[in-house]
């Protein structure tokens, strides 16, 4: 990919994104380029425009001169409509977390499931993935579990407090991957589905500092059942403390940050980043020991 521009202006569109680490993590990696990249954010809380209304920003951005942006709650499907692209990820996932602006297109990426996709094989190498239990089917769920299906995983099960959600991303993986790979569970049959997987995914807001606490009996947890959280602030969540006091393999979500976030610099530039050292940046950022592979 060849380099177009000397500077670039990209930024992030999402509601209450204020305390996001994104422009750190890009201007920082783009100093280490010395490259001139600015990225904003937009956040439409503060600017008083509804989700509906990131098509409009979109086309503000582009007219602007913005090379892409980051999209992110609750604006990842709204934008779909309003690109003239998607790449093959982000139409099967139904989801865009990136966008860029190149020969007056517009051209969706999705990030977020290449980005836990390196994290995993980065932090969980040769764990055995055939049987993965994923607690929360949101946002993040869905992008985990389209690259956990990628990876081979022969049988997903879905766990959310809202039940439906969790049957209707079952549904769509199970036509995008073939039928039976996918599968809500009850909650009653939760203890024994964990006790028969082998690792477990936690894709939903617990643990966050206004979240606090754990998303699942803690007596659940054994040391052969390796844990992926995908809650990055903090990085030592509730559930990763838990669980590598129980011996479990385990993977905080600071790596799927920085992959996503690594993944959308190579889209923004054509330049190829560091990730490791974008890893230093984010402990840096969230005040954290830097995460060991
Ligand atoms: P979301 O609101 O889209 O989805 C969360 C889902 O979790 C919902 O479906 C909800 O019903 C479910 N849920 C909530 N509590 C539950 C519980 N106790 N048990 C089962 N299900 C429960 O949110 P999201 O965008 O998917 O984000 C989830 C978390 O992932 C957030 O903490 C976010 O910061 C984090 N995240 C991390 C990364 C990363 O790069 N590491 C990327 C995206 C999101």
């Amino acid at each position: 990919m060849s380099v177009a521009s000397s500077s670039y202006l990209t930024g992030l569109i999402g509601a209450g994104i204020g305390p996001s680490l994104s422009p750190a993590l890009h201007e920082r990696e783009a100093d280490r380029h010395g490259l001139r990249l600015i990225y904003r954010t937009l956040d439409i809380n503060a600017l008083g425009i509804t989700p509906e209304g990131v098509g409009d920003l979109v086309r503000a951005a582009r007219t602007l001169g913005f090379d892409g942006l980051n999209i992110t709650h609750p604006c990842k499907q709204l934008v779909i409509e309003h690109l003239d692209e998607l790449s093959p990820g982000a139409e099967a996932l139904g989801a865009v977390n990136t966008v860029v602006f190149r020969g007056g297109r517009s051209i969706g990426h999705n990030t977020d499931v290449t980005g836990f996709a390196q994290s995993f094989t980065r932090g969980l190498p040769g764990v055995p993935t055939g049987k993965v239990v994923q607690l929360g089917a949101g946002g993040a769920g869905a992008a985990v579990a389209h690259a956990l299906l990628d990876l081979g995983t022969d049988e997903l099960i879905l766990a959310d407090i809202d039940r439906d959600r969790a049957s209707a991303l079952a549904q769509s993986l199970n036509k995008h991957f073939g039928p039976g790979r996918a599968r809500a569970a009850t909650p009653s049959e939760l203890t024994a589905r964990i006790a028969a997987a082998d690792g477990l995914v936690h894709a939903t807001p617990t643990g966050m500092a206004d979240h606090p606490g754990l998303p699942l009996p803690a007596g659940l947890l054994r040391p052969d059942l390796w844990v992926a959280e995908v809650v990055y602030r903090p990085l030592d969540t509730e559930l990763v403390r838990l669980a590598r006091a129980t011996g479990c393999p385990t993977l905080d979500g600071g790596a799927m940050a920085v992959f996503q976030a690594a993944d959308a610099f190579r889209l923004f530039t054509g330049l190829e980043p560091h990730p490791e050292r974008m890893l230093e940046d984010l402990a840096d950022l969230v005040g954290a020991p830097i995460p060991q592979p």
